[in-house]
């Protein structure tokens, strides 16, 4: 067996990152530095929350009565239809958004990289980012910052200038006393849709009790897991639990903007935007047997990165060629990329288009047609009717951008927002109204 075994690397990578995340959290005490502006001087509070694995059409769906679905159709709130980077998935997403850049520029290119060690590690530690972050622009500016999370990696990626950090894994006691809980891991496979949103409102909950915790001005980051999670399994929106799951969003954020205007009132923005979308899949590609039998006619290691629609392959030489061959004539695949170097012209354009011309980008890339994606069996199948990864699927890339509350015109942001196309530009907006006092 050539190809690499990757649980038990993952498993050690997965102790080192987190003993390093554990580190930059615990020597990023907040900033209160008395130089800063006073709070008066400060702009409004911004919420930015990432309803994760939500493509714009889901939102369409809900009706006028919805928070979201009259924020969509621009009731009170501004709203617009962005673009997410290549590759379409979380990772990349989150960086994307919270650092205003493109994978080439923050250095997050999909769901692993290799590791100085050759085998592949996740994005889940500041130190991934090489970009500053919207965070520690707003700490810089005096602000109070929050990251709450459903998912643990995309908190412990961005909480490396956030004062307060939680998740269901690690929640500070203060947070805990006032939010409750969070439900118990060892019943979340007997209502698999339900436990994920009861876990997103939770953290709805962590959000409110810091919003009453203190009423100074704050960036808080949120990451809502149960769109992606109903969409992976049972489809996106209409199938019924992903639209349970996007309607119970809608009201939790609607709670959220009460909360902000009783503890803050008049001085708020609510920002709701996705990092991808999902898209209906029914034929899985079962990709580890064409890399296995690569591996072994060429005598060569192959490490590979599935990731729903896309395909991260790091191969060399004779393996690659075989393989990229192997790829582009399997049904399914939409799309093959190359190195980029100077023998495959075409390869280094494409990669230029999707900007992640970057180091950690595998050198073999493919990317499926609708209806496909990557699995590593035929059996997941039967519980697997999403997927995201494309870079070229509406359904994949369209994400809603959606400011609402009364600073929601502050500054420049309504000029921002209709020129905005993609996540990248939210950096720009947040900013702007952060820079906006509002007396
Ligand atoms: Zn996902």
């Amino acid at each position: 067996m050539v190809r690499r075994l990757r649980a038990l690397p993952l498993f050690l990578v997965a102790l080192i990152v987190l003993g390093q995340a554990a580190l930059v959290l615990a020597s990023s005490a907040p900033a209160a530095d008395p130089a800063h502006a006073s709070p008066t001087q400060l702009g409004p509070t911004v919420v930015v929350v990432v309803l994760d694995g939500c493509p714009v059409g889901s939102l369409d769906l809900l009706p006028d009565e919805a928070f979201l679905g009259a924020a969509r159709r621009g009731c009170d709130c501004l709203s617009t239809v962005v673009r997410t980077v290549f590759p379409s998935s979380t990772a990349a997403g989150h960086a994307a958004i919270f650092t205003g850049s493109y994978p080439e520029e923050n250095g997050v290119t999909g769901k692993e990289y290799l590791l100085a060690d050759g085998s592949p590690g996740r994005f889940s530690s500041p130190r991934v980012l090489e970009r500053p972050t919207l965070f520690e622009a707003a700490r810089a500016a005096g602000y109070g910052t929050a990251m709450m999370s459903a998912k643990k990696n995309v908190r412990l990626m961005l909480s490396g200038a956030a004062d307060v950090s939680a998740g269901a894994d690690e929640v500070p006691d203060w947070i805990l006393s006032a939010a409750g809980p969070p439900p118990d891991e060892s019943e979340q496979y007997a209502d698999f849709a339900g436990w994920h949103v009861e876990l997103d409102l939770w953290v709805l909950g962590t959000v409110r009790a810091y919003l009453e915790s203190s009423c100074a001005p704050a960036l808080i980051g949120v990451n809502l897991g149960s769109p992606d999670k109903c969409g992976h399994r049972y489809g996106p929106a209409p199938a019924e639990e992903t639209a349970a799951a996007i309607t119970a969003m809608s009201q939790g954020l609607e709670a959220l903007a009460a909360t902000l205007e009783a503890t803050r009132a008049g001085n708020w923005c609510l920002i709701v935007t996705a990092d991808h979308g999902m898209t209906q899949v029914d034929k899985g590609i079962t990709v580890l047997d064409i890399i296995d039998e690569v591996a072994e006619s060429t005598g060569s290691e192959i490490t590979a990165t599935l990731d729903g629609g896309v395909l991260y392959v790091w191969a060399e030489g004779e393996a690659q060629d075989e393989l990229a061959k192997a790829l582009a004539g399997t049904e399914g695949v939409a799309e093959v990329i190359g190195p980029d170097g100077p023998g495959g012209a075409k390869d280094q354009a494409r990669r230029a288009e999707l900007r992640i011309r970057h180091p950690r980008t595998a050198p073999l890339i493919a990317v499926v047609q609708s209806g496909h994606m990557f699995i590593e069996s035929p059996l997941f199948m039967d519980y697997t009717h999403g997927s995201h990864g494309t870079a070229d699927l509406d359904s994949d890339v369209l994400v809603p951008l959606i400011i609402c509350g009364p600073q929601a015109r502050n500054g420049k942001a309504q000029q921002l927002l209709s020129a905005a196309q993609s996540v990248t530009d939210i950096y720009g907006i947040v900013m702007d109204l952060l820079n906006s006092p509002s007396n």
